[in-house]
Formats: C-alpha cells, sequence, structure tokens
C-alpha cells in the first residue's frame, strides 16, 4: 500500500543543504523529497562536462546522504526512459505519483527556475510553500531595507553595513585593522620570478558514484565542450570542509596580497576554489568567513588577505544576490551599451593567438574554472571591448563555469563586467588597454601581440580595441568621474591615428565573430 505523503520537499541541484528552511518540520513518516536531474537544466545553453558532472555526482551523494538516514527521496536520473526532461514536467510526475497534500521548495537561485515552479503548483492545484534561504547571510527581505530610499547601490556601501551589522572583523563599531579596504595593499603581481610554489587545492578523485556520473556525461554530451577526465571538485559536505581546511592553511596567507595577479600555468594561485562548494549550498558562507576570521585572530593570516577574503563573501557574493532578486526579471534584459556582437569562438575552445586569452580559457576548458581577474580583466573585458551581447556573455558563463549560478553569473557578467546595467553594480566599466595584463601577468611574454601597441601587425588587440570602446562610448563616459584620466588621454591622441586605430577595431571585430560556437 502506498502511503500518503504531507508535505513533498522539492530539492534544486544547488540546494544541497541538510540544514534548509526547506527541512524545517520534516517528518519522514510524512514527508518526502523529490530530486530530479533534467535535460532543461543541462541543455539550455551548451554546457561543460565538468559542471553537468559537478551538479548530479553532488545531487547524488545529497540524496544517499538522505536515504540513508531513512528519509524517502524520489529521485530521477537523467537517462531514466520516464524523466519528463524538465523541472516542470518531471516534479508534476514525482508529485502526481505522491500525492502530497503541499509542495515546499527553498527560494531557489535563478528566477526561471522559481517560476517554473510556480506553474508547477499550479498544473496540479497544489499550494507551494517558497521558504527563505538561510544560506545567504543578507535575506532577500534584509536587501530590501538597505536598498529602501537609496538612490544606487554602492557594493561599498552594501559591505560595510553587512559587516557591521554580522559584527565581522568589527572592533565595536570599527572596523579591525582600523581600514575596511586594503585594496591597496593586494594589488601586486609576480613579477619576472613567477609566483614560485604555492600548494594546489586538495584534489577529490572521483569516488563510484560521480565515476558513473563522468561516464554519463561523456555518453550523453560527447559535443559539450570541456573535459570531465580531470574532474576533481568537492561533491559532499565532507569535502567541502575539507577543501575549506585546505585554502586556510596554505593559500589564505598569501590571497590579498595577489587576489589580481595572474600567472601562466597556475589556474589557482591563491585563490580558495571554494565557490562551487558555496553555491551548491554544501558548505555555508559564515562556515567560510569564520575560518578566515579565526586564521588571522590565530596569526596564520594578515589582515589584508582576511579582509579581502571577506569582502568576497560578506560584500560581493550577498551584494550581486540581493541586485539579482530586486531587479530580475527585467535585469536579464538589459544592454546600456547597445553591444550587439556574438561571442567569439576561441571563448570555448582557447584556439586564439591572444596568449592570455589561450591561458585562460586553457584553464576553463580544463577545470571549468578561471579565477576572478582572469574572468574581469581578460575574458570577460575582451567581450566588453568588442561589444558582446550581454545576455550571451552570460550564457557563456553558465555555460563554462562549474560555479556559475543564475544569480551569481548575471549581475557579475552583465553588470560588473560588461557594464550593462548602465552602472547599477559598478559605477564605471572595468575597461582596460593590454597594459593591464602586462602589469598583472606574465601572459605578454609568451605572446605574438605588443601590449602597447594599438595598430600594426603586432598590435594588441586588446589595446586596440580599448581605444576604440572608449572611442565609441566618449559620450556616454566623457563627464564620469572615475573615468577622467582615460577620456583626457583619449582626447589626447591624434584625430587620424584614433581613426586608423577604429578601422583596425572594426577589422578586429569581424574577424573574431566571423565564427561562434553554440
Ligand atoms: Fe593578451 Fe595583448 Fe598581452 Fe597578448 S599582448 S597576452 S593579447 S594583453
Amino acid at each position: 500500500m502506498t502511503r500518503s505523503i504531507r508535505n513533498l520537499v522539492i530539492v534544486l541541484g544547488d540546494q544541497l543543504d541538510a540544514g534548509s528552511a526547506a527541512f524545517d518540520g520534516f517528518d519522514p513518516a510524512q514527508d518526502a523529497v523529490a530530486m530530479a536531474e533534467v535535460r532543461e537544466e543541462t541543455d539550455y545553453v551548451p554546457q561543460h562536462k565538468a559542471r553537468i558532472v559537478l551538479f548530479l555526482a553532488a545531487m547524488r551523494h545529497f540524496r544517499d546522504d538522505l536515504c540513508g538516514k531513512g528519509i524517502d527521496v524520489r529521485y530521477t536520473a537523467l537517462d531514466d526512459p520516464a524523466n519528463r526532461g524538465s523541472h516542470r514536467a518531471e516534479f508534476a510526475r514525482l508529485a502526481r505519483q505522491a500525492k502530497p497534500e503541499r509542495l515546499i521548495v527553498c527560494e531557489p537561485g535563478d528566477w526561471r527556475v522559481l517560476e517554473n515552479l510556480r506553474a508547477l503548483a499550479d498544473d496540479l492545484s497544489l499550494p507551494l510553500d517558497v521558504v527563505p534561504d538561510r544560506h545567504f547571510l543578507c535575506s532577500t527581505d534584509d536587501f530590501a531595507a538597505f536598498a529602501e530610499g537609496r538612490r544606487g547601490f554602492v557594493m561599498e556601501t552594501f559591505y560595510r553595513w553587512n559587516r557591521g551589522r554580522l559584527g565581522l572583523l568589527m572592533d565595536g563599531r570599527d572596523p579591525v585593522g582600523g581600514r575596511w579596504n586594503f585594496d591597496t595593499e593586494n594589488r601586486k603581481s609576480f613579477g619576472r620570478d613567477g609566483p614560485g610554489h604555492i600548494k594546489a587545492p586538495r584534489r577529490f578523485t572521483p569516488d563510484d558514484t560521480t565515476a558513473e556520473v563522468v561516464r554519463l556525461v561523456d555518453r550523453l554530451f560527447p559535443d559539450a565542450p570541456g573535459r570531465s577526465d580531470l574532474f576533481d571538485l568537492p561533491v559532499t559536505r565532507a569535502q567541502a570542509l575539507a577543501a575549506l581546511r585546505d585554502f586556510v592553511e596554505h593559500r589564505l596567507e598569501g590571497f590579498g596580497r595577489y587576489q589580481d595577479a595572474m600567472a601562466t600555468g597556475h589556474p589557482y594561485l591563491y585563490h580558495a576554489r571554494l565557490s562551487t562548494a558555496l553555491n551548491l549550498h554544501l558548505i555555508h558562507p559564515r562556515e567560510v568567513v569564520d575560518a578566515a576570521i579565526a586564521a588571522y585572530e590565530a596569526g596564520g593570516a594578515p589582515i589584508e588577505s582576511v579582509e579581502g577574503f571577506v569582502r568576497q563573501i560578506v560584500g560581493w557574493r550577498e551584494f550581486v544576490r540581493g541586485v539579482y532578486w530586486r531587479e530580475m526579471p527585467s535585469y536579464a534584459e538589459r544592454n546600456a551599451l547597445s553591444a550587439d556582437l556574438p561571442m567569439p569562438r576561441f571563448m570555448w575552445t582557447g584556439e586564439t593567438d591572444m596568449n592570455c586569452a589561450r591561458q585562460s580559457v586553457g584553464q576553463l576548458v580544463d577545470h571549468a574554472y578561471a579565477h576572478h581577474i582572469q574572468r574581469l580583466m581578460v575574458l570577460g573585458l575582451h567581450a566588453l571591448l568588442l561589444g558582446v551581447r550581454p545576455l550571451d556573455v552570460h550564457r557563456w558563463h553558465i555555460s563554462m563555469y562549474a560555479d556559475a549560478v543564475d544569480w551569481v553569473s548575471l549581475p557579475n557578467t552583465l553588470g560588473m563586467s560588461q557594464h550593462a546595467d548602465g552602472g547599477l553594480v559598478g559605477t564605471k566599466p572595468y575597461c582596460a588597454s593590454g597594459a593591464y595584463i602586462s602589469r598583472m601577468s606574465d601572459y605578454c611574454r609568451g605572446c605574438r601581440f605588443d601590449p602597447r601597441k594599438a595598430e600594426g601587425e603586432d598590435a594588441c588587440p586588446f589595446t586596440t580595441l580599448y581605444w576604440d570602446f572608449l572611442a565609441r562610448h566618449r559620450g556616454r563616459f566623457h563627464d564620469n568621474q572615475r573615468m577622467t584620466m582615460q577620456i583626457r588621454n583619449l582626447d589626447r591622441r591624434d584625430g587620424g591615428e584614433v581613426a586608423a586605430i577604429r578601422r583596425r577595431a572594426d577589422a578586429l571585430k569581424s574577424d573574431f565573430t566571423k565564427e561562434s560556437y553554440p
């Protein structure tokens, strides 16, 4: 006899937290869990093999943990012949079998998914409880209170507000170390000698469950971008905690100083590589910042590293989530700079003469990862200068990065990187020439282009496109105080020279975009 179900708790692939509010009051005798691997999520953009492996492997491990606690989990595998292929259809099938009195889901990380679940509840004429996501340190209501009455959202203001009210790295009302911001100490590059030995992040060799998922992904997605055979990301909470300990012990100390540096052959440098574990909710941001602060208090890491790290989690990560839920769904449509070109093919393959882009995409292909400055100041910068459609940049980011989830990707790509929101999350565009990449990396030494040149056969495409970008958008940015120097430098250039640069930029644009990937 089938038992009657009170609550059917829907758990999505980025909600793998047994402490989630969706489990409040969960009674294994009356309630059940529904989880589904669906082609809608693997196919809405073409996805890196490692990204699909990550989600499915982590979901299966979470399912097994719940089952081990005696919880009834209704789980659909991707290749199950009965799988209906979308959240709406598959959860409807599972719910029709379970016949629950109510559906419960924690706030999803994707506006599109929330809409689909609401439609599902309508289809079934069932109540749907969308419970708050306690994973975040700042709830959507908290963010609304912060934003109330403000004309714009400045991350720095939010960060101070959030850190202060949470009492993190605070000495009464003042920041520990006497300053909120250690950016001036945190912009170092490695120089001619390179980074030396830095202990690489701990690897997690696939167990039987993950290895089975790797075989499944290789079979179902033979033409997907990226590699699955190097997969080594944490897929369980225990592994996520081990990854956190490894970061705090071996890399946190140098994180701040070198957070903007890049080096050939060093995909991780001092970075944490915790973003996938965080974004799948295997680990809580409070655990992460508490571990970093404890290291500071024990003398194991300097204030500039710990503050820089806390800023990423308590400031930036929470800020973009607040912006996402406040501004969606119209946010996804913004295109303040009227960018209209497609994403160049090399962004998926790494096949380009530009060494900085080849190295950064090469890492992406291997590991579905590039650290934030490679994202912002190499690949994002290229798309910005070229004028790629912002939503395409977001879709590419979701496609290629294992840690990209809609709430974090959209404000970071469309807003911060592409300035398509007109300055909502960043008061100026992150535009720079090849000189920036030359200063912060060793990439230019191995490149056939010259970062100082904007014209000629060996001119750096970033430098050519940088001057073209400034000239193209001069009217928009000439009274932006944070761009005064850049506009002044443009105006100092000879008119004929700028015209020649712009002709070369046009040729580059048609060359870069003559082939796109999907
Ligand atoms: Fe990149 Fe230009 Fe440097 Fe080459 S010269 S690595 S294209 S910034």
